[in-house]
């Protein structure tokens, strides 16, 4: 059984305050059963403000609704006087804090009319089975194995871990209930069935709150990352989004800076990781980028400028992390043929095995050796542009002849088949049938939000683009100050 727990001070103070409140005189005055009732409503009222917080700001998943569900009805049946000292949040910063969960979890058991459980907690101890503390229980062996026996999510069972602890419910010798700490996310509840058992998994929600960091890049984007708390995998996060408009590793100048809001996932209080870049700027000589995340009904998420187009290139410029552009596009002198040729496409030199990505999305129209091209793969992406890349030493084993790319999933591996001097990759780049110059084409950019995802697309950022204003504005105001 679950005890109401002594008030948490912030309650105290908080009901002081209101209480002691010079606004408040009459209710000062007032008989003491009366300025109960005042106070109760105050924390009824605050109890609906928090399971509102609760609802809205966790990624509310069943088990939540649920919590927050009977935190309303353990409201109504009980009369909350300030004698019956629930222990109830206040404010609650950004989501759910412990109180809140261990009030909602508090509500919970007391809507439940069932005799109290005298739960027997064990320990798993260095050497422990599951076997000895069962029998350390008094529950026959015979129980341990219809136990095993009951499905793939009692295999965990054999893999626990000293620390780890485990809850009995048992009566006159027979396991009524077993639960178990998976990890700080998941519990496995066991419970009798019949003759045999069964089990679910409950996961709890992690806490998303909005953190927001700006920076101004003095010597580079991590250290300036670094300086505004940001951790490298936001930096690379960041840097990707804005990678189509800006080259990281050359256009950077001193004096370029950032904006952006991102998510941070927390349980109970404490950060585990960060999230998603929700929006961002960036200003890179002088030129602003947005881009705004959104994730439409399909559940498929990208990045957006504020009036719907698509961050991402159709087309990824460089197909290769290569050591140096052997060769570009144009009149050149062929090494092999030793007279003067066309170049139809740009060669990067890179090592043998360098992974080839796919320039962009979409279908595999050959795959196989192509004379002096040696082995190759030719993609059609839709029906206007293709891509070829040759000289490679490997395909990627699982690629056929009609099959479907992603852009950059490795295709291939550098090599120098064919009539090739050294290990490169050589790259076409072809609009209607025509060779371009894949260094300078011009790149189609990707799909903007589709029509019928527009109306939502505006409503659901506008918040987001109303937060960049402010936040860019108050870093100006800031940057002009210290200048
Ligand atoms: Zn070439």
């Amino acid at each position: 059984m679950i005890h109401t727990k002594p008030p948490k001070t912030v309650m105290q103070r908080d009901f002081k305050s209101l209480l002691d409140n010079a606004a408040y005189p009459a209710l000062k005055r007032k008989r003491p059963r009366q300025r109960a009732r005042w106070a109760g409503l105050a924390a009824g009222l605050t109890l609906f403000a928090a399971a509102g917080l609760l609802f809205t700001d966790t990624d509310a998943d069943a088990d939540a609704n649920r919590s927050t569900g009977n935190a309303d009805s353990a409201l109504l049946e009980n009369d909350l006087s300030i004698e019956t000292r629930i222990t109830l949040p206040l404010t609650l910063p950004g989501g759910a804090s412990d109180e809140a969960i261990e009030a909602t979890f508090a509500a919970e058991s007391a809507a439940v009319t069932k005799p109290a459980i005298d739960w027997q907690v064990e320990t798993v101890r260095s050497g422990d089975s599951l076997a000895r503390i069962f029998s350390r229980l008094g529950i026959s062996p015979q129980q341990l194995d219809r136990l095993m026996r009951t499905g793939e999510d009692t295999a965990m069972l054999k893999r626990i871990m000293p620390g780890q602890t485990l809850k009995f419910d048992v009566q006159d010798g027979e396991l009524q209930q077993l639960v178990v700490e998976i990890d700080r996310l998941n519990t496995l509840h066991i419970q009798r069935e019949g003759e045999g058992f069964g089990t679910h998994t409950t996961t709890r929600e992690l806490e998303t709150r909005v953190a927001n960091a700006s920076g101004k890049i003095s010597s580079s984007l991590f250290l300036a990352g670094m300086d505004a708390g940001l951790s490298d995998n936001l930096v690379m996060e960041l840097a990707g989004i804005f990678g189509w408009d800006v080259d990281f590793a050359l256009d950077i100048r001193e004096g370029d800076h950032f904006t952006l809001l991102y998510e941070e996932k927390y349980l109970d209080g404490e950060k585990l990781r960060d999230g998603d870049i929700l929006a961002a700027e960036f200003t890179n000589r002088g030129k602003t980028y947005r881009a705004l995340r959104y994730t439409n009904a399909g559940g498929r998420s990208d990045y957006y400028t504020p009036d719907g187009k698509s961050m991402r290139k159709a087309f990824i410029r460089t197909p290769v992390d290569f050591t140096r552009i052997s060769s570009r596009f144009g009149k050149r002198y062929h090494p092999t043929l030793k007279k003067r040729k066309n170049h139809h496409g740009v060669d990067y030199a890179a090592p043998r095995g360098t992974p080839i990505k796919a320039a962009g999305d979409g279908k595999i129209v050959h795959i196989g050796r192509k004379g002096g091209y040696g082995k190759t793969i030719i993609i059609q992406h839709g029906g206007k542009y293709s891509t070829l890349y040759a000289h490679m030493s490997n395909y990627n084993r699982k690629l056929r002849r009609g099959a479907r790319v992603k852009q950059g999933q490795t295709i291939g591996y550098v090599g120098t088949t064919g009539r090739s001097t050294g290990p490169h990759l050589h790259y076409e780049f072809r609009v209607n049938g025509v060779h371009r110059n894949p260094l300078t084409v011009k790149l189609p950019t990707a799909a903007p939000i589709q029509a019928k995802y527009r109306a939502d697309f505006l409503t659901k950022t506008r918040v987001l683009v109303s937060q960049l204003d402010m936040l860019t504005a108050t870093t100006v105001a800031a940057n002009e100050h210290t200048e």
